[in-house]
């Protein structure tokens, strides 16, 4: 299990990113973060991943747990190793690389005895688009295959808990469910963990099983995404019904 309390996170020293902000993801759940921009969603996943001093943020309050393990103070590639991968907003690939030459190089985080090879097919049988695709540059992909090859470069890790933001981002609805559809299996199948970031409060609410609603660093809502979806509030500013 993740968990974070009484999370706080200054930018510059001057900025709140975070106030006060506690949550759990429990082992094999999938947990989602909404909340409209500039909440603090993507800045909960960069706490956890330890990628706020790139942007001269910090933490200066609360703690990070991973099964009881403070991760707070690690670097970011001993988090990576500890089993935690961030798939960052934006599709991070190396476009100038091909397909199989982004998964060789996330492979400095692989952790357990399965073999390259064997993390590379595993991969591919998730999305085999990126299997047809091997040799091609990353750059010439789809915005869809390049979500997929993010994706693939956290399976590579044989991670326990993926931070996954923004996945739908620019995406087409269909390119989205499919997505979504291999997101679940593979967190059913390999019982993989993951805090979800979605704009896309439809798409989130239907594959998490619990939700946060984030307004200005800190949480203002949480429950079941059932109950999140029955909630009046959430469908009026959040699935546009009225
Ligand atoms: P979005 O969907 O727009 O990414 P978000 O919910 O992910 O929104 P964050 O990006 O985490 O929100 O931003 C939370 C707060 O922290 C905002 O007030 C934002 O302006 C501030 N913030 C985020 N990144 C930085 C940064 N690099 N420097 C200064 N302030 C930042």
């Amino acid at each position: 299990m993740l968990e974070i309390k009484g999370l706080e996170v200054i930018y510059q020293g001057v900025i709140q990113g975070l106030s006060d902000l506690s949550l759990k993801v429990p082992q094999g759940s999938i947990v989602a973060l909404l909340g409209a921009n500039g909440a603090g969603k993507t800045t909960t996943l960069k706490a956890i991943s330890n990628f706020l001093p790139l942007e001269d943020g910090r933490v200066t309050k609360g703690t990070i747990t991973l099964e009881g393990d403070n991760i707070l103070k690690l670097a970011p590639h001993e988090i990576v190793r500890r089993g935690v991968f961030h798939v960052r907003e934006g599709r991070y690939v190396f476009s100038d690389m091909t397909v199989e030459e982004n998964l060789i190089a996330a492979t400095f985080a692989k952790k357990g005895s399965q073999s390259r090879q064997a993390a590379f097919d595993e991969v591919y049988t998730y999305f085999p688009i990126l299997s047809q695709r091997r040799r091609q540059m990353a750059g010439y992909l789809s915005g869809g295959e390049q979500q997929m090859l993010a994706i693939g470069r956290a399976l590579v890790a044989d991670p326990r808990v993926i931070l996954l933001d923004e996945p739908s981002l620019g995406l087409a609805p269909l390119i989205v469910n499919e997505i979504f559809e291999i997101i679940a299996r593979i967190n059913r199948e390999k019982k993989v963990s993951i805090l979800l970031v979605e704009q896309n409060a439809m798409i989130a609410l239907k594959y998490a099983s619990y939700g946060y609603v984030l307004e200005s660093g800190h949480s203002v809502l949480e429950g079941t995404t059932q109950d999140l979806a029955a909630n009046k509030d959430i469908q009026k500013f959040y699935l546009g019904r009225v």
